[in-house]
């Protein structure tokens, strides 16, 4: 494979994403070789392409949320083997720091992500390492495989979160938030309350089992339509799944005295909301944060899938070659109506889900 080389979307400064020949990535013996068949395109790819995050990881073939065939194997990757059908779970730590040995590994000092801070999978190949690869069961196709990530960050958040049986929950936001919707059914949830700005979004959420969708264009105040639907009191449960602000401050006027808010939206670095101590301390709400699916979040982000618990294909838009990358994330931040776009190594022209 050595001399061998690829084509890849290579972000070489924030907003210059380059379509390149690049050399096929050479693995050592912990690593394996993957043929990249889709990759999911994220909010966090829009991110490395403005220059928000990663700047200092440049030049960065982005891409994290991925599916393919394993096409060579490191010698130590045990129970791997040439054909298999994986994606792998993008986190990786130092294995041996205070926070690794407590299995909290997202706060390693060390901690990196494929795709993000180092190279992922918008390429006809990528490295993992071998003890991150799940093997894809069979009735998972390569598609919703590349849908695992975004998965298992939800329920991520979920058991963090802990919903309990009859609680109501609002999730603020359309995007993974129609995952949390999904997710908040199966922990028992009622009402499960949507908030967004899509109609087709909002449709989704509903057909993914929402109980009530609220646009945000139809009414005045988000807090008081939740609270319609509450007993007056506000949700037991809040999930931002937005990351603004603006919806983080209603988020914590939405949760009821006593109840719990999920922070799942990532924000700018340095967004700021005021928060009132006197409101945390008296009415004893709880604020839980989440950063991303990991170890056996992964495990059983495939098993909700494998059973079909979260059938996640509605929310498929399209599929975009390599080279349109660009202009399909472009066309990302301008058109709501998309929700997943996937990208192709084996893609020649753009094809609608
Ligand atoms: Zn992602
Ligand atoms: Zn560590």
């Amino acid at each position: 494979m050595n001399q061998q080389t690829m084509v890849a979307a290579v972000q070489e400064a924030p907003e210059r994403l380059v379509i390149k020949e690049v050399p096929v990535p050479e693995i050592d013996a912990d690593e394996v070789l993957i043929r990249v068949k889709y990759t999911g395109i994220c909010g966090t790819d829009w991110s490395i392409y403005t220059g928000l995050y990663s700047a200092d990881r440049l030049p960065l073939i982005p891409g994290h949320e991925f599916s393919g065939v394993i096409a060579q194997t490191g010698k130590n990757a045990r129970g791997l083997k040439e054909g298999d059908r994986v994606t792998a779970d993008i986190n990786m730590s130092c294995g041996h720091c205070f926070y690794c040995k407590r299995g909290q590994k997202l706060m390693c000092p060390e901690f990196t992500q494929l795709g993000i801070h180092t190279n992922g999978t918008y390429a006809e190949y990528a490295k993992a390492p071998a003890e991150l690869v799940h093997v894809l069961p069979e009735n998972i196709d390569f598609m919703t495989g590349a849908f695992i990530e975004p998965v298992s960050c939800v329920i991520h958040s979920a058991k963090a979160l802990d919903v309990k049986l009859g609680s109501s929950v609002a999730i603020i936001g359309s995007g993974l938030g129609i995952l949390h919707a999904a997710v908040s059914v199966h922990k028992g949830a009622a009402p499960v309350i949507v908030i967004g700005r899509n109609k087709k979004r909002l449709e989704a959420a509903r057909q993914m089992g929402a109980d009530v969708t609220i646009d945000v264009d139809e009414i005045d105040d988000p807090v008081s339509a939740v609270k319609q639907y509450t007993g007056s009191r506000g949700a037991d449960y809040v999930i931002e799944a937005v990351g603004k602000p603006s919806t983080y401050a209603q988020a914590l006027e939405m949760v009821r005295p006593g109840g719990t808010m999920a922070a799942f939206g990532i924000t700018g670095l340095d967004d700021k909301i005021e928060i009132r101590p006197f409101d945390i301390v008296l009415s004893e709400k709880a604020i839980v944060g989440s950063c991303a699916g990991v170890g056996q979040d992964w495990d059983d982000a495939i098993a909700m899938l494998q059973y079909g618990r979260i059938q996640p294909q509605i929310l498929f838009s399209k599929v975009v070659p390599v080279r349109r990358l660009e202009p399909a994330l472009l066309e990302l931040r301008k058109n709501r109506d998309f929700t997943k776009v996937f990208v192709s190594p084996d893609s020649i022209e753009e094809q609608t889900l």
